[in-house]
C-alpha cells in the first residue's frame, strides 16, 4: 500500500506528500472524536477511499500544470473546499439576511468556482518555493501525528481497562449446553426479535405525546399478542439496553475496573456483547439460522454471526459503505447537500422500510430461524410522515430538541404501528409452524430530557417525569402454545428470552429479579438504580 501513493523517499520533506497528509486529516479527526464508538477496522476503507482519489485527482493535476508542487497546492485549494464546505455554510447561516446570501448553496458555488479559477492562474503563473512545501509537510505530519497518537494511547491502554470484566460467574453458571438438539432441528418455531427504537409503553404516549395507543395495542391483542403493560427498560440507552436484553444479563459489573467512571464512555465491550451475544449462541446450538437485518446503527449494523445478512435495496458495495462513520464523514463534506437532495435521507429510510417489508417476507430461508431486526424508527430522526412518505421538515438529527417535535414523532410512530400491524398478519399467516415474536423497545422517549445540551442527560436533572418517560416501553410478546403464562405486566427485557428458554428449551432457565438503571450519555457505565422509580401509579 505504500509504494501505491508514495514514491520510495516519500519520507524526504521535499517532496509533495502534503495533499495526501492533509487530506486524511478530516478522517482520523472524525475517528478521534468519536473513537468510543469505534474500532479501528472503520477506518480502513474511509482512508483507503480518501488516498485514492488523491492520487488521481494528483496525477490529473500534475498533467494539467506539468509541476508536482503546483499541482498539490491547487489540490489542497480542493481538498480544503470538498472538507470545509459545510462549516463555512454553517458560518454564514446567521448571515442570511444579506440579500447576496440568500441563496447560499448558489452564493458558494460562484465564490468557489471564482476562487478555484483565480488561484489556479496564481499558481500557475507563480514560482513555488521548496520552503512552502516543506512547510505544509510539517503542517499535514503534525495534524496526523496528533490523532493518531490520541487514538492509540485510547486504544491501546483504555480498551485494557475492560478487559477482566468481560465474562462474569453468572453467565458460566447459566449457560447449559442442551445434549439433544443439535444441528437440524426442523420442529423449532421461528423467533423474531424486532428492536422498534425509543418506542414508548401507551402510558407515556398518553402521558407526554397525548396520542392514545389503543388501537395498535388491541390489534396486537386481538393477534393473541401479551402487552407487558408497565413493561421499563433494563438500562436507558440503546447500547446497553442491547447488550442487557441479547445476553439476557445485567452489566453492572462493567462499571468496576472503570477508574474515571465519569467520562469513561468506551463502547467496545456492549458492543461486542451486542455483536456476539448470548441468545443468538445459544439459539445456534438448537440448530437455529440467525437472519441479521442491517440497522444504520452501530452495533447492530451487521453481524459476524449472521447466517444471513440483510442488508437493503441498495447495491452490496453501498450498503457495506453506509456505516454510521462513513456516513458522518461524507454529511462533513462538500457532499452534503447532495446527500441531503438525493441519497442520504434515502439511505437511512430505505433500510427501514426495507426492514419493515422484508421482515414477513423470510419463508425462502428454512427454518428454524432467529430473525433480529433492530428499526430505527420510531426515534428522530422523522422521516416519515403518518403515509410513510417524506415529512415537509426532516432535520437528520437524532437527539435533542427532535423529542419535543411531538406532533412529528407521532406521524412517524403511527406509520410504524401500520407496518408492524401489515408484518404481523403476514408472518401469523405465512409461518407453517406458529412462531415466536417479540416487539421491543430498547428504551422510551426523551422529551423532558435535558435537551439544552444536545444529547446530555445528567444525573442531577433527573426527574421522576424523566425516568418515567424514558423507561416505559412498548414490549409485546406473541408466545404460542402457553408460554405467555410466564409473563407479567412488569416483565423487563433482560428477563424476555429467560421466559422464552425457559418455556421452549430448557426448563432449568430462571428468571432474574426486574431492575432498572439509569445513566447519563455523559457517563453510560454510571449506573443509577432507579428500580423504585420512574412507575405509573
Ligand atoms: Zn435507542
Amino acid at each position: 500500500m505504500h509504494k501505491l501513493f508514495f514514491s520510495k523517499n516519500s519520507v524526504n520533506l521535499s517532496n509533495v506528500i502534503f495533499p495526501y497528509l492533509i487530506g486524511i486529516f478530516p478522517v482520523l479527526f472524525i475517528f478521534n472524536y468519536n473513537k468510543e464508538e469505534l474500532s479501528i477496522h472503520d477506518l480502513v476503507l474511509p482512508v483507503l477511499v480518501t488516498l485514492f482519489s488523491i492520487k488521481i485527482l494528483m496525477l490529473l493535476l500534475i498533467k494539467i500544470f506539468k509541476d508536482v508542487k503546483k499541482a498539490g497546492l491547487f489540490l489542497l485549494f480542493l481538498i480544503a473546499t470538498f472538507f470545509f464546505y459545510d462549516n463555512i455554510f454553517d458560518f454564514l447561516i446567521p448571515y442570511r439576511d444579506w440579500p447576496p446570501l440568500r441563496h447560499l448553496n448558489q452564493f458558494l458555488a460562484i465564490a468557489i468556482i471564482i476562487t478555484f479559477f483565480l488561484s489556479f492562474i496564481l499558481i500557475r503563473k507563480s514560482k513555488i518555493s521548496l520552503i512552502l512545501v516543506k512547510f505544509l509537510n510539517i503542517v499535514g505530519i503534525y495534524l496526523l501525528f496528533f490523532n493518531l497518537i490520541e487514538i492509540s494511547i485510547y486504544k491501546i491502554i483504555k480498551r485494557d481497562l475492560f478487559k477482566n470484566n468481560y465474562q462474569v460467574d453468572e453467565y458460566e453458571n447459566n449457560v447449559k449446553k442442551p445434549a439433544v438438539f443439535t444441528q437440524n432441528n426442523k420442529g423449532a418455531r421461528d423467533i423474531y426479535f424486532i428492536i422498534l427504537d425509543g418506542y414508548p409503553s401507551s402510558k407515556v404516549l398518553m402521558e407526554f405525546y397525548h396520542y392514545n395507543n389503543k388501537y395498535f395495542i388491541d390489534m396486537l391483542k386481538s393477534k393473541g399478542f401479551f402487552i407487558a403493560e408497565n413493561s421499563r427498560a433494563n438500562y436507558s440507552a440503546t447500547f446497553l439496553s442491547l447488550a442487557s436484553s441479547l445476553n439476557m444479563m445485567y452489566l453492572n459489573h462493567l462499571e468496576k475496573g472503570i477508574e474515571n467512571i465519569n467520562n469513561f464512555k468506551d463502547r467496545k465491550v456492549p458492543y461486542e456483547m451486542i455483536k456476539n451475544n448470548r441468545l443468538v449462541s445459544n439459539l445456534k446450538t438448537y440448530g437455529y439460522k440467525y437472519v441479521h437485518f442491517k440497522s444504520t446503527w452501530g452495533a447492530t449494523d451487521h453481524n459476524p454471526n449472521a447466517d444471513i445478512y440483510l442488508s437493503g435495496p441498495n447495491s452490496l458495495l453501498l450498503s457495506k459503505f453506509n456505516t454510521e462513520f462513513n456516513m458522518v464523514i461524507l454529511k462533513s463534506t462538500i457532499l452534503r447537500e447532495w446527500l441531503k437532495k438525493n441519497n442520504y435521507f434515502n439511505l437511512y429510510s430505505d433500510q427501514i422500510l426495507f426492514n419493515l417489508d422484508k421482515i414477513s417476507d423470510l419463508n425462502g430461508i428454512q427454518g428454524p430461524k432467529f430473525i433480529f431486526a433492530h428499526i430505527m424508527s420510531p426515534h428522530p430522526p422523522y422521516v416519515f410522515d403518518e403515509f410513510g412518505k417524506s415529512p415537509k421538515v426532516v432535520n437528520m438529527n437524532y437527539f435533542g430538541n427532535e423529542w419535543n417535535r411531538k406532533d412529528a414523532f407521532i406521524d412517524q410512530l403511527k406509520f410504524v404501528n401500520k407496518k408492524i400491524i401489515l408484518a404481523v398478519n403476514k408472518i401469523l399467516i405465512n409461518s407453517e409452524i406458529e412462531p415466536i415474536i417479540v416487539i421491543q423497545a430498547d428504551h422510551g422517549t426523551c422529551s423532558t430530557c435535558d435537551s439544552s445540551n444536545e444529547n446530555t442527560m445528567n444525573n442531577y436533572e433527573l426527574s421522576e417525569e424523566t425516568l418515567r418517560e424514558r423507561l416505559n416501553i412498548l414490549n409485546a410478546m406473541y408466545l404460542p402454545e402457553g408460554g405467555s403464562k410466564l409473563l407479567y405486566d412488569e416483565i423487563s427485557p433482560v428477563n424476555t428470552f429467560r421466559c422464552i428458554f425457559k418455556f421452549y428449551f430448557d426448563k432449568g432457565f430462571k428468571l432474574l429479579e426486574d431492575k432498572h438503571y439509569y445513566s447519563s450519555y455523559e457517563s453510560p457505565y454510571k449506573f443509577l438504580d432507579v428500580t423504585g422509580k420512574g412507575i405509573f401509579e
